[in-house]
């Protein structure tokens, strides 16, 4: 066990010393990076949740990002005491959908019974872009506009502290460029670039895209 904690293995206590360390929710080794990143700027130390796998997840049905990030927060907060605790959420609006798959993005194909469950380890990135592009098959390019949109929450002992939302604009291809990236990135396009998500590499893509924009917004906040 690290100086300043104390406790048992699923509810520790963190001291005032730890105050500038934040814990991130999360299992994505990808996000983990992306926050890490971006966090260096601002001299704050970004750590994994400890024991985040031995903690049952939370239900995500909230109706927004910034519902699910806060109940996120405040629900993973309460297994650290006392320490600053970040949870997200993200996805993709597709304006021709009405927002879909908003909320319901790792779970779009998981929702038309194509697939049994969103599992990072298996098909759902690559069925989940199957279904974008047959639902948007008769919708020209100029209507295709869409945004990935990504919610940040931080709390600490069951208190949702700061919120912060960032977003990026882009046209959804009709099929996909690039091997880079993760989830939609193949077929999200940044016409200001002309690449895909995919064909960008990972500072381009913090320095834009929707969870650097949000990080960016929230970082300033905690210190
Ligand atoms: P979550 O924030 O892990 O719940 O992500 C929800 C889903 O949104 C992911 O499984 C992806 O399908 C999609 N998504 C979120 N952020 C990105 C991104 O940066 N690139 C591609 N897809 C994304």
């Amino acid at each position: 066990m690290r100086g300043g904690e104390r406790g048992s293995t699923h509810t520790r206590v963190y001291t005032q010393s730890m105050e500038f360390c934040l814990f991130v929710a999360t299992t994505s080794l990808g996000k983990l990076r992306d926050f890490r990143a971006a966090a260096q700027a601002h001299d704050l130390g970004i750590e994994p949740l400890p024991n985040l796998e031995e903690i049952q997840a939370p239900a995500e049905d909230g109706a927004t990002f910034a519902a699910n990030a806060a109940h996120k927060a405040t629900y993973y907060s309460r297994f650290a005491r006392g320490a600053l605790v970040l949870a997200d959420d993200s996805g993709l609006e597709v304006d021709a959908l009405h927002g879909a798959p908003g909320v319901r993005s790792a779970r779009f194909a998981a929702d038309q019974g194509m697939v049994d469950s969103p599992d990072a380890n298996d098909n759902t990135d690559v069925w989940n872009n199957m279904v974008l592009l047959q639902k948007l098959a008769e919708v020209p390019y100029a209507k295709r506009t869409a945004r990935y949109r990504c919610a940040l929450a931080v709390a600490r002992d069951g208190v949702l502290l700061h919120t912060a939302e960032g977003w990026v604009e882009g046209i959804i291809l009709d099929a996909p460029r690039g091997t880079g990236g993760f989830g939609y990135d193949p077929l999200f396009y940044l016409p200001e670039l002309d690449r895909t998500m995919a064909e960008i590499d990972l500072v381009t893509k913090l320095s834009l895209s929707h969870r650097g924009r949000a990080l960016a917004a929230l970082l300033p906040r905690l210190g």
